[in-house]
Protein backbone atom coordinates (compact mmCIF):
# COMPACT_ATOMS: atom_id res chain seq x y z
CA UNK A 1 0.00 0.00 0.00
CA UNK A 2 3.24 2.13 -0.61
CA UNK A 3 2.20 5.26 -2.02
CA UNK A 4 4.49 8.65 -2.46
CA UNK A 5 3.96 10.94 -0.01
CA UNK A 6 6.42 14.18 -1.24
CA UNK A 7 5.00 17.73 -1.26
CA UNK A 8 2.54 17.36 -3.85
CA UNK A 9 2.94 20.74 -4.95
CA UNK A 10 6.30 20.33 -5.55
CA UNK A 11 5.97 17.40 -8.24
CA UNK A 12 3.30 19.48 -9.84
CA UNK A 13 5.43 22.76 -10.37
CA UNK A 14 8.74 19.66 -11.76
CA UNK A 15 6.03 18.52 -14.43
CA UNK A 16 4.80 21.98 -15.06
CA UNK A 17 0.70 21.10 -15.32
CA UNK A 18 -1.68 21.04 -12.63
CA UNK A 19 -2.33 17.63 -11.55
CA UNK A 20 -4.87 18.18 -8.63
CA UNK A 21 -3.40 16.27 -6.06
CA UNK A 22 -4.76 18.64 -3.06
CA UNK A 23 -8.20 18.69 -3.34
CA UNK A 24 -9.79 22.42 -2.85
CA UNK A 25 -6.39 23.99 -2.89
CA UNK A 26 -6.14 23.58 -6.92
CA UNK A 27 -9.15 25.01 -7.92
CA UNK A 28 -7.74 28.20 -5.38
CA UNK A 29 -5.56 31.30 -6.35
CA UNK A 30 -3.66 29.44 -3.56
CA UNK A 31 -2.79 26.87 -5.85
CA UNK A 32 1.53 27.18 -5.87
CA UNK A 33 1.98 26.11 -9.92
CA UNK A 34 -0.38 29.40 -10.27
CA UNK A 35 1.85 31.53 -7.47
CA UNK A 36 5.10 29.85 -9.43
CA UNK A 37 4.91 28.30 -12.24
CA UNK A 38 8.69 27.45 -12.59
CA UNK A 39 10.16 23.90 -11.66
CA UNK A 40 11.50 23.79 -7.80
CA UNK A 41 14.70 24.20 -6.26
CA UNK A 42 17.94 26.58 -7.01
CA UNK A 43 17.94 26.35 -10.52
CA UNK A 44 14.29 25.76 -11.31
CA UNK A 45 14.23 29.01 -12.91
CA UNK A 46 16.91 28.01 -15.70
CA UNK A 47 15.83 26.29 -19.08
CA UNK A 48 16.99 23.07 -19.74
CA UNK A 49 16.69 21.64 -22.93
CA UNK A 50 15.15 17.97 -22.61
CA UNK A 51 16.42 14.54 -24.24
CA UNK A 52 13.74 12.52 -25.97
CA UNK A 53 14.92 10.19 -23.37
CA UNK A 54 14.02 12.82 -20.51
CA UNK A 55 10.54 13.79 -21.97
CA UNK A 56 9.15 10.20 -21.91
CA UNK A 57 10.33 9.58 -18.59
CA UNK A 58 8.45 13.12 -17.41
CA UNK A 59 5.48 11.93 -19.12
CA UNK A 60 5.38 8.91 -17.17
CA UNK A 61 6.03 10.07 -13.70
CA UNK A 62 3.45 12.83 -14.65
CA UNK A 63 1.04 9.64 -14.75
CA UNK A 64 2.29 7.85 -11.98
CA UNK A 65 1.96 10.87 -9.94
CA UNK A 66 -1.46 11.88 -11.22
CA UNK A 67 -3.09 8.59 -9.98
CA UNK A 68 -0.51 8.15 -7.06
CA UNK A 69 1.15 4.98 -8.54
CA UNK A 70 4.60 4.11 -7.49
CA UNK A 71 6.51 2.47 -9.91
CA UNK A 72 6.48 -1.55 -9.31
CA UNK A 73 2.35 -0.90 -9.44
CA UNK A 74 2.63 1.11 -12.61
CA UNK A 75 4.65 -1.27 -14.67
CA UNK A 76 1.58 -4.49 -13.44
CA UNK A 77 -0.71 -2.11 -15.40
CA UNK A 78 1.60 -1.51 -18.35
CA UNK A 79 2.08 -5.10 -18.41
CA UNK A 80 -1.44 -5.81 -18.30
CA UNK A 81 -2.06 -3.41 -20.63
CA UNK A 82 0.12 -4.72 -23.52
CA UNK A 83 -1.76 -8.13 -22.87
CA UNK A 84 -4.96 -6.26 -23.41
CA UNK A 85 -6.43 -6.03 -27.23
CA UNK A 86 -6.14 -2.53 -28.47
CA UNK A 87 -3.88 -0.07 -28.02
CA UNK A 88 -1.94 -0.51 -25.15
CA UNK A 89 -1.17 3.49 -24.38
CA UNK A 90 -5.13 3.55 -23.92
CA UNK A 91 -5.58 -0.12 -22.18
CA UNK A 92 -3.40 1.53 -19.35
CA UNK A 93 -5.62 4.54 -18.71
CA UNK A 94 -8.52 2.65 -18.99
CA UNK A 95 -6.93 0.67 -16.29
CA UNK A 96 -6.15 3.38 -14.38
CA UNK A 97 -9.55 4.77 -14.56
CA UNK A 98 -11.03 1.65 -13.60
CA UNK A 99 -9.58 1.83 -10.19
CA UNK A 100 -12.04 2.52 -6.78
CA UNK A 101 -10.00 5.21 -5.18
CA UNK A 102 -10.17 6.75 -8.95
CA UNK A 103 -13.47 6.21 -9.81
CA UNK A 104 -14.89 7.84 -5.67
CA UNK A 105 -12.79 11.27 -7.33
CA UNK A 106 -14.33 10.99 -10.70
CA UNK A 107 -17.66 10.70 -8.90
CA UNK A 108 -17.19 13.61 -6.53
CA UNK A 109 -17.32 11.67 -3.55
CA UNK A 110 -13.91 12.95 -2.58
CA UNK A 111 -12.20 16.35 -3.72
CA UNK A 112 -8.65 14.50 -4.90
CA UNK A 113 -7.71 11.17 -5.58
CA UNK A 114 -5.50 10.92 -2.29
CA UNK A 115 -8.56 12.18 -0.13
CA UNK A 116 -10.68 9.32 -2.37
CA UNK A 117 -7.95 6.57 -1.34
CA UNK A 118 -8.35 7.55 1.95
CA UNK A 119 -11.90 7.07 1.93
CA UNK A 120 -11.47 3.44 0.56
CA UNK A 121 -8.87 2.51 3.08
CA UNK A 122 -10.72 3.62 6.22
CA UNK A 123 -13.73 1.25 5.01
CA UNK A 124 -16.22 4.11 3.72
CA UNK A 125 -17.27 3.05 0.47
CA UNK A 126 -18.95 0.28 -1.00
CA UNK A 127 -18.77 -1.45 -4.03
CA UNK A 128 -22.32 -3.44 -4.56
CA UNK A 129 -23.21 -3.19 -1.12
CA UNK A 130 -19.88 -4.71 0.10
CA UNK A 131 -17.10 -3.25 1.93
CA UNK A 132 -14.18 -2.94 -0.12
CA UNK A 133 -10.92 -1.46 1.39
CA UNK A 134 -8.44 -1.93 -1.64
CA UNK A 135 -7.88 1.39 -3.69
CA UNK A 136 -6.50 -0.38 -6.62
CA UNK A 137 -9.41 -2.72 -6.68
CA UNK A 138 -10.55 -2.51 -10.85
CA UNK A 139 -13.87 -1.49 -10.35
CA UNK A 140 -16.37 -3.25 -14.06
CA UNK A 141 -19.19 -2.01 -16.00
CA UNK A 142 -22.08 -1.73 -13.84
CA UNK A 143 -20.80 -2.13 -10.51
CA UNK A 144 -22.45 0.62 -8.27
CA UNK A 145 -19.91 2.62 -5.72
CA UNK A 146 -21.78 4.17 -2.75
CA UNK A 147 -20.78 5.97 0.09
CA UNK A 148 -21.79 3.64 3.33
CA UNK A 149 -24.35 5.22 5.04
CA UNK A 150 -22.88 6.62 8.17
CA UNK A 151 -19.70 7.70 6.62
CA UNK A 152 -22.21 10.42 4.64
CA UNK A 153 -21.79 13.00 7.51
CA UNK A 154 -17.83 12.82 6.96
CA UNK A 155 -16.97 17.12 6.39
CA UNK A 156 -14.59 16.02 3.65
CA UNK A 157 -17.37 14.12 1.70
CA UNK A 158 -19.52 16.83 2.17
CA UNK A 159 -17.26 19.33 1.13
CA UNK A 160 -16.84 16.98 -1.95
CA UNK A 161 -20.24 16.49 -3.26
CA UNK A 162 -21.59 19.77 -2.47
CA UNK A 163 -18.52 20.86 -5.02
CA UNK A 164 -19.79 18.36 -7.47
CA UNK A 165 -23.41 18.99 -7.72
CA UNK A 166 -22.31 22.32 -9.95
CA UNK A 167 -20.56 20.00 -12.16
CA UNK A 168 -21.78 16.84 -14.46
CA UNK A 169 -20.34 13.67 -14.12
CA UNK A 170 -18.60 12.12 -17.04
CA UNK A 171 -20.44 10.83 -19.81
CA UNK A 172 -19.68 7.22 -18.59
CA UNK A 173 -20.88 7.82 -15.18
CA UNK A 174 -23.77 7.47 -13.13
CA UNK A 175 -24.57 9.25 -10.47
CA UNK A 176 -26.75 10.07 -7.60
CA UNK A 177 -25.22 12.70 -5.24
CA UNK A 178 -28.62 12.55 -2.85
CA UNK A 179 -27.64 8.85 -2.25
CA UNK A 180 -24.52 9.57 -2.61
CA UNK A 181 -24.08 6.38 -5.16
CA UNK A 182 -22.56 6.13 -8.89
CA UNK A 183 -21.96 3.43 -11.50
CA UNK A 184 -19.57 3.31 -14.15
CA UNK A 185 -21.42 2.37 -17.05
CA UNK A 186 -19.26 1.39 -19.99
CA UNK A 187 -15.03 1.16 -20.30
CA UNK A 188 -14.44 4.91 -21.59
CA UNK A 189 -12.36 5.59 -24.83
CA UNK A 190 -9.48 7.35 -24.79
CA UNK A 191 -11.41 10.70 -25.28
CA UNK A 192 -13.73 10.40 -22.62
CA UNK A 193 -10.52 10.19 -20.23
CA UNK A 194 -9.65 14.00 -19.21
CA UNK A 195 -6.32 13.59 -18.74
CA UNK A 196 -3.66 15.52 -20.93
CA UNK A 197 -0.99 13.11 -21.54
CA UNK A 198 0.80 11.72 -24.61
CA UNK A 199 0.57 8.43 -22.95
CA UNK A 200 2.31 6.98 -26.20
CA UNK A 201 5.43 8.07 -25.11
CA UNK A 202 5.10 5.94 -21.84
CA UNK A 203 4.54 3.21 -24.57
CA UNK A 204 8.11 3.96 -26.10
CA UNK A 205 9.76 4.57 -22.70
CA UNK A 206 9.34 0.76 -21.45
CA UNK A 207 9.28 -0.72 -25.30
CA UNK A 208 13.15 0.38 -24.98
FE1 LIG B 1 -0.78 20.95 -8.00
FE2 LIG B 1 -2.97 21.29 -6.58
FE3 LIG B 1 -0.60 22.02 -5.57
FE4 LIG B 1 -1.75 23.41 -7.57
S1 LIG B 1 -2.49 23.18 -5.46
S2 LIG B 1 0.38 22.81 -7.44
S3 LIG B 1 -2.71 21.75 -8.78
S4 LIG B 1 -1.28 19.94 -6.07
Amino acid sequence: MARNTGAACRVCRREGVKLFLKGTRCYSEKCALTRRGYPPGQHGQQRAKLSAYAIQLREKQKLKSMYGILERQFRGYFVKAERLPGITGSNLLQLLERRLDNLVYRLGFATSRDEARQLVLHGHILVDNRKIDIPSYLVSTGQVISVREKSREIPSVKRATAMAGSQEPLPWLERNLDKMEGKLLNIPSRDEIPVAIKEQLIVELYSK
